[in-house]
């Protein structure tokens, strides 16, 4: 009897039950006791004279008269009762449920809870609730559900598992940390997540659970951080100083200071034993790409591989251009792989890399399949790593020897939440661009400015700029009314006239097509080119110097930033014009914030302020890993308090050897790890 025991060995889930229970996340015993509520109905009886107005309160009192149902609109209901409460008369209102008319009777004793509304001295009544059950309890836990998986029946079985796996349940935070912030052990905090009786027990049950979700993934860090920094548990590099320097010294610029710094930065962890585990970080156009192409001819020149990971096709087309371009003269084989590559071109590129003939490769996920082997993999570098999670870097890192990883990002976060992403790893930071960037002119229009809008593209054009004009939709749809793609480029291509080249991109597009567009865009044979976001991250065409971003208020701001860092890439000056008419206060905020700062770490502190709790999309922009419970930002005390806590039991038992460790020690195996969704 285990909790991993799958969740067919309670009573009443068969095939059918377990498809709806798996949809919700919940396959084992286990899951289903860590399916937590996301909040609770208060059902103690409340006096009228303390609740305000739209609080949800349950109230008690006597039924006045027989309920009567009447109908509005087509197919809507409402059944009014009226409840004497002390002496105040109650309305109670429930909408669409008719049958309850039935439930209630003139002089009966009712209790239910709602809604209520002080000012009317009424109730949208949500639930009716049992007079005369002692037992029931006070505060009912209201679960995520679906079709399939209702209230009563998940809380059955929540019960049943409790009942007979409760014993099994082990506390993975160890006890003396759960002392010090006098946290509840894992079984206590089960229970009373799921049957609180007071507010105060549901409080301590979650304040509990967040820091155990926050305590897991930071052990998880804590522990590769220390696999890897184990003296010799890494490769090292010895690259040629010479071939390097000389080949930095070929380059059309020279290195900014920071780009400098990093470098030296880098190659010292190469060099020496240890296993590099680095973050490099640089707003957008501060010159990543080449850090990186400079760190993989390192590897190269010791005889290594390296492999160069990024999120999409387009990026990787670009780079590889851009890297067989740079590495033309020199004997350095690149090599690309993406998940359109056809079989037979496939099986030679993958025979190549496992012979060591490849020396540099880029890919998309492509490159962490199964079947990808290398002869041997020294450096593999991560770009837009925010698009990744931690559970793919491993991937990448267990394709090698022991390769060094780099990762870059873009987004950067700021620094009180960059330990919970990147705890794990050491950080290199660009903080200066390229000199003779100038910085971006962002102004907001609304959408009925757009004629105007139209004209600036055109005379961007006639003077030989270059415009991207972004859309969050590819085709019309139905269901929402966004500007789209493919009207977008059809009316651009009528307002602009014959003399102006568009054309248009998007995801959907097949990838040679998607290659010849790109290729004709950097070669300037374009001048306006329509797009969805797959040129979000990463593309470089120093020439482009209008950014129009359609919508604008849909994307989040780390997206936006992003969109924006396309342009601004050379000396000429660069404007980004954002269209929207934005229908909600975060919506006019994020465009206020857009047209008011260019510095990607100001962008990334507005948006963890902005961002609503459960912004799911928003948190992976950003890089932050998806929590269930904890909210990396509201929460940020549990969060430094478990980060430390588990700092430290590392310093002190690095490989969880201590009795008192043995239960995270198993939460930690690799099942458990994935099961927690530290992917
Ligand atoms: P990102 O950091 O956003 O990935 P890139 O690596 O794509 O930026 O670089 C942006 C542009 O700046 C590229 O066109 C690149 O060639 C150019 N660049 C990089 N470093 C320098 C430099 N030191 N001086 C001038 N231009 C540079
Ligand atoms: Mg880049």
């Amino acid at each position: 009897m285990s909790l991993s025991d799958p969740i067919t060995v309670l009573s009443g889930v068969g095939a059918k039950r377990a498809e709806g229970l798996e949809a919700l996340g919940i396959k084992t015993v286990g899951d289903v006791l860590f399916y937590f509520p996301f909040r609770y109905d208060d059902l103690q009886e409340r006096d009228l004279e303390s609740a305000v107005d739209g609080e949800k309160i349950t109230i008690k009192g006597t039924v006045v008269a027989d309920p009567v149902v009447s109908r509005f609109g087509p197919r809507k209901t409402r059944v009014n009762i009226r409840l004497r409460v002390e002496n105040v008369v109650v309305m109670v209102t429930f909408f669409n449920q008719p049958w309850l008319k039935d439930k209630f009777h003139a002089d009966q004793q009712a209790a239910v809870y709602g809604k209520w509304e002080a000012s009317r001295a009424s109730m949208v009544g949500m639930r009716v609730l049992a007079t005369q059950d002692e037992d029931s309890p006070s505060l009912a836990a209201i679960y995520p559900l679906s079709q399939s998986v209702h209230q009563k029946f998940l809380v059955g079985l929540i019960k049943e598992a409790f009942e007979k796996y409760g014993d099994q349940i082990e506390s993975v935070v160890p006890a003396a940390i759960r002392t010090h912030f006098r946290l509840l052990e894992d079984k206590q905090l089960v229970a009373w997540m799921h049957f609180p009786e007071t507010p105060q027990q549901a409080q301590l049950a979650r304040r509990s659970a967040i820091f155990r979700e926050f305590f897991l993934f930071e052990a998880k860090l804590q522990m590769i951080k220390h696999r890897d920094t184990a003296p010799a548990a890494g490769l090292s590099i010895p690259f040629d100083n010479e071939r390097l320097k000389s080949f930095i010294s070929t380059l059309s610029f020279e290195l900014t200071n920071a780009q400098k710094r990093v470098v030296n930065e880098i190659c010292a962890d190469m060099r020496s034993e240890r296993h590099m585990n680095r973050l490099l970080q640089g707003d957008v156009g501060s010159g990543k790409t080449i850090v990186a192409a400079i760190c993989m001819y390192a590897a190269v020149t010791a005889n290594f591989q390296a492999a160069l990971m990024v999120p999409t096709e387009v990026l990787a087309e670009q780079h590889y251009q851009k890297l067989h371009k740079l590495f033309e003269p020199l004997p350095v084989h690149v090599s690309i792989l993406t998940s359109s590559a056809k079989p037979a071109g496939r099986r030679a590129i993958l025979a190549d890399l496992a012979s060591g003939e490849t020396d540099i490769i880029i890919g998309t996920h492509a490159l962490i399949q199964k079947d990808v082997n290398f002869a041997n993999l020294g450096l593999a570098i991560i770009d837009e790593q925010h698009r990744f999670g931690v559970g793919q870097r491993e991937i990448l890192r267990s394709k090698g020897l022991k390769p060094d990883v780099l990762a870059m990002t873009a987004t950067p976060i700021p620094r009180t939440l960059a330990i919970t992403a990147y705890g794990e790893m050491d950080v290199s930071t660009i903080d200066e661009l390229p000199a003779g960037r100038k910085p971006v002119q962002t102004t907001w229009v609304h959408k009925n400015e757009f004629g105007r809008v139209a004209d600036q593209i055109k005379s961007e054009a006639h003077t030989g700029g270059q415009t991207f004009v972004i859309t969050p939709l590819i085709a019309e749809s139905e269901k929402v009314d966004l500007q789209n793609a493919e009207s977008v480029f059809a009316d651009l291509k009528q307002r602009l006239g014959a003399n102006v080249s568009v054309a248009l991109l998007h995801g959907q597009m097949k990838t040679e097509e998607k290659e010849d567009i790109m290729t004709a865009f950097s070669a300037g044979k374009i001048d306006v080119l329509v797009s969805t976001t797959v040129i979000e991250v990463g593309v470089d065409v120093p020439n482009a110097t209008m950014m129009v971003i359609l919508d604008a208020d849909r994307f989040g701001l780390a997206q936006l930033h992003q969109l924006r860092g396309r342009v601004g890439r050379g000396s000429k000056a660069a404007r980004c014009i954002l269209v929207a008419d934005p229908s909600t206060d975060t919506g006019i905020s994020r465009m206020d914030v857009m047209t008011s700062t260019n510095d990607g770490f100001v962008v990334a502190q507005k948006d963890l302020e902005l961002r609503g709790q459960g912004d799911i999309f928003g948190a992976k922009q950003s890089g932050m890993p998806d929590f269930r419970l904890g909210d990396p930002v509201g929460d940020f005390n549990i969060l430094d308090a478990a980060q430390r806590s588990a700092s430290e039991l590392f310093t002190l038992d690095p490989d969880l050897n201590q009795a008192d460790n043995q239960a995270l020690r198993r939460a930690l195996s690799a099942t458990a790890v994935a099961a927690a969704g530290l992917n």
